[in-house]
């Protein structure tokens, strides 16, 4: 019998592709890892003990076929391995750069537990994909036959490119608006390209571009149309468009000039990856360059800033967060590098106020104790009585999270109902909301979450709309013969 490639998690050990130095890291945009080179990804994947029950992709909110794809990658059938990789997800080798792993299929894979390190499965997932485009096994987009009937995709980030994709193979035509000048949400104007280079998504928009799917850019449903007009126009409609309202700030001036939100900054350093011309950078409104930079909030937006600012020049980027280090929402693997990048952490403090009159000059803080757990389960940050310390600061960021725009207002339709969070209410079931033939899918259902639950949803969504369309073409010749 032939010897198994597989099970070499004794012998060899985990390794990830290397990162760049850290002092190289920090003057480009570019990503931090290299790849596998393909004698390590046979490597690493050779590790998988090949689980009858693979708690890996339970873990996933994909699903994916780990074991599988990591034995054929671990044979040397890449190919095959990227076939079925690519079978349950639209964007792996996204999906391999930014999901976090250690809380999804690397952080429940069964080698972690046993003391030997998990396999570097985002590492070998990339790697397949990366290979693919490469080589040319990506297929293009092709549509199947046509059913005469059209549908509205709003929003162009991962859930609704997503669900495009699913659509049009399913002979629909498929129109995607969305209110940026470029597709992909947040994969283009929010995550750095540090995280994810730009071309590396924009690979996917041509695709789906030449597959006959119809981008609508600039336009922004509200503004350029109602949900109606859209209604009338197809023949179902999907609502993808993330959440956008950032969390606020209360405190004594916080109107200061050079206060900015997270995502104008970013969006401004994306569109400057992309070589256009923004105002608010060149005239320093949104640059960091030689300035004393605070970044408030501790979630992945928040790291995203500190990291974005440490490569535009700062002079100093300090990150104020609320909670301790262990009880904070944005991944360990991020903190370390941004620490290794120079970014300084400031624990369990929280900004009083702003000083500065024409613009900011420092934010005045307070140091923070953990509490008793409140509803969430999280242990409750409350103030220490005199511990009032002060930051010099020439730009400060908020990063606090961020809340569903009031849609139906924003769309004009007061029937679509949303939940005491703002985020639109679904029908579990059918994904439907509650206007007949819209349906919603990704952040603005389930609140500010992640690309891989974005592409589940978008996944999902699909299949519902399609049974949703058949039903509606099958019945449109039945109520043609209805006496009037
Ligand atoms: P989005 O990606 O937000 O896309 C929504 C689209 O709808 C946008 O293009 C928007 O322009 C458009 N739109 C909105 N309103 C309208 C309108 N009225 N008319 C027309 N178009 C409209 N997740 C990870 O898994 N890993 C990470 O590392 C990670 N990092 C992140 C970093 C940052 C800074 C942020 C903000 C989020 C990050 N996330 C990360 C979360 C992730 O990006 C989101 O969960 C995901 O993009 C949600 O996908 P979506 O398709 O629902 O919405
Ligand atoms: Fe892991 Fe994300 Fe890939 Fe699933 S999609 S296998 S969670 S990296
Ligand atoms: Fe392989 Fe780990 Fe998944 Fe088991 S849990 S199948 S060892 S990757």
């Amino acid at each position: 019998m032939a010897e198994t490639p597989m099970l070499k998690f004794v012998g060899v050990s985990q390794d990830y592709p290397a990162k760049r130095a850290a002092e190289l890291r920090a003057e480009d945009f570019k990503e931090i890892s290299a790849r596998f080179p393909v004698e390590k990804a046979e490597e690493q994947a050779s590790r998988c003990s090949q689980c009858g029950v693979p708690y890996c992709s339970v873990h996933c909110p994909l699903h994916n076929h780990i074991p599988d794809w990591l034995r054929l990658t671990a044979e040397g059938r890449l190919r095959e391995a990227y076939q079925l990789s690519n079978s349950t997800s639209t964007m792996p080798e996204i999906c391999g750069r930014i999901c976090p792993q250690d809380r999804l299929c690397e952080g429940n894979c069964v080698i972690e537990f046993s003391g030997h390190g998990s396999v570097t499965i985002g590492s070998v997932e990339k790697f397949i994909t990366d290979t693919a485009w490469e080589e040319g096994w990506v297929e293009p987009l092709v549509a199947g036959k046509a059913t005469g009937q059209s549908v509205a995709v709003i929003g162009a980030g991962p859930a609704g490119l997503t669900a495009a994709e699913y659509l049009r193979v399913a002979g629909h035509d498929v129109h995607v608006y969305d209110r940026h000048d470029r597709a992909g949400g947040l994969l283009t104007y929010g995550i750095p390209g540090f995280k994810l280079e730009k071309d590396i998504v924009m690979r996917r928009v041509e695709r789906l571009k030449e597959g006959g799917i119809v981008f609508h850019q600039s336009f922004e449903v509200g503004r350029d149309a109602t949900l109606d007009e859209l209604r009338k126009k197809h023949d179902a409609v999907l609502i993808a468009t993330g959440v956008y309202k950032p969390r606020a700030i209360k405190a004594p001036g916080i109107g200061t000039a050079g206060i900015v939100e997270s995502l104008d900054y970013l969006i401004a350093s994306n569109r400057k990856s992309f070589g256009d011309t923004v105002a608010a950078f060149e005239s320093g409104a949104l640059n960091a360059e030689g300035k004393n930079v605070v970044v408030i909030g501790g979630g992945d937006t928040a790291m995203d800033c500190v990291r974005t600012a440490l490569r535009q020049g700062a002079k100093s980027v300090k990150c104020l967060y609320r909670r301790d280090r262990a009880n904070m929402p944005g991944s360990q693997r991020e903190v370390a590098n941004a620490e290794e990048e120079g970014a300084e952490f400031v624990w369990l403090a929280a900004p009083e106020a702003f000083d500065g009159t024409d613009t900011v000059t420092a934010v005045r803080a307070t140091k923070m104790r953990l509490g008793q757990p409140d509803a969430s389960g999280r242990r409750a940050p409350e103030p220490e009585p005199g511990s009032e310390f002060r930051l010099d600061a020439d730009l400060v960021i908020k990063a606090l999270g961020f809340d569903a725009e009031d849609l139906s207002r924003l769309f004009g339709n007061e029937d679509l109902t949303v939940t005491r969070w703002g985020t639109v209410r679904v029908d579990h079931k059918t994904m439907q909301t509650s206007v007949d033939g819209v349906f919603a899918a990704g952040d603005i259902v389930r609140g500010a979450s992640l690309v891989v639950w974005a592409i589940r949803d978008g996944r999902d969504v699909a299949e519902h709309m399609q049974a949703y369309l058949k039903a509606k073409a099958k019945a449109a010749p039945q109520k043609a013969l209805e006496p009037a």
